[in-house]
């Protein structure tokens, strides 16, 4: 065991045990087609008592009875955090729900951060993290094969962390001919972040590559487009998509259905 922190709560010292019967699932529920949702998470949410998450990802589980749905507003993840370890503590077998993978800028984070700083009675609770099909991976999978050889992933949104951060990793990322993938890459309250973003990539890439505008992949609304990155324009994201952006090797060829983009092995 490493050595404990000195900023600790009650918990065992003081003699309060957790319930038993409780627990904590982190689960994802994938990009929003049902048949993406895991079994494993579909059995986690089978015997849930109760289920925490995001309006809207909570709307996506069953109501049923003897499960109660807390859905709350976005931005309370430590909260929702918290409520959930506690509600475990006493004895409620509880899923937190995120969209696509828990763990990819999602509530899985969240959990560890709220028990780090919480009583120590809640580090003898059973929790488990089950993976989800996150939207990177579903958007890749939809337009062919974009992130088939070395890639990252990058949060565009500056609410947790300061904008010059995001701008040095995307200048670093572009510079060494990575494929990125940029999740909430624009909202409302934040529209001059992804000018700012294809600004820096035509600095840094100078070139006509690829780039996917993938929204709401896997639902009804589904919606692909590529765009050569001289050509791309804020206005082709929003928070339902996912933006792809090839290395300098990546291209399109010609399908049935629509175009398919590629990256090489060998890129
Ligand atoms: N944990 C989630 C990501 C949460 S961040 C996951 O693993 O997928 C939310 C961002 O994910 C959105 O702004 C959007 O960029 C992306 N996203 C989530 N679902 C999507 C979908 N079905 N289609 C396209 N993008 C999606």
């Amino acid at each position: 065991m490493s050595a404990m922190p000195a900023k600790v709560g009650t918990g065992f010292a003081s003699g309060i045990a957790p319930d038993r019967n409780g627990w904590v699932v982190v689960a994802g529920l994938g990009p929003g087609r049902e048949t993406l949702v895991t079994p494993e998470v579909e059995a986690a949410l089978a015997e849930a008592t109760d289920v925490v998450g995001y309006i809207p990802y909570v709307a996506r589980v069953a109501p049923r009875e003897g499960l109660t749905l807390h859905p709350s507003d976005n931005r309370v993840e430590l909260d929702r955090s918290r409520h959930a370890l506690e509600m475990a503590a006493a004895g409620r077998k509880v899923v937190v729900v995120s969209s696509g993978d828990p763990g990819v800028f999602a509530m899985a984070s969240a959990v560890f951060e709220a028990l780090e700083a919480g009583p120590l009675a809640w580090r003898a609770l059973e929790i488990r993290v089950l993976p989800g099909i996150t939207a990177m991976l579903a958007a890749a999978a939809a337009a062919g094969a974009p992130l088939g050889h070395d890639f990252c992933a990058i949060n565009l949104s500056d609410n947790l962390k300061p904008w010059a951060l995001i701008e040095k990793r995307l200048r670093l990322a572009a510079e060494a001919d990575f494929a990125m993938a940029f999740y909430n890459p624009r909202s409302k309250s934040r529209p001059e972040g992804f000018a700012r973003t294809l600004e820096v990539l035509n600095e840094t890439c100078r070139d006509a590559r690829p780039v996917l505008f993938a929204r709401a992949v896997s639902t009804p609304e589904q919606s692909l487009r590529i765009v050569p990155l001289p050509d791309c324009t804020p206005e082709m994201a929003d928070m339902r998509t996912m933006v792809i952006v090839g290395n300098s090797a990546t291209r399109v060829i010609e399908g049935p259905a629509g175009p398919w983009l590629y990256t090489p092995r060998s890129a």
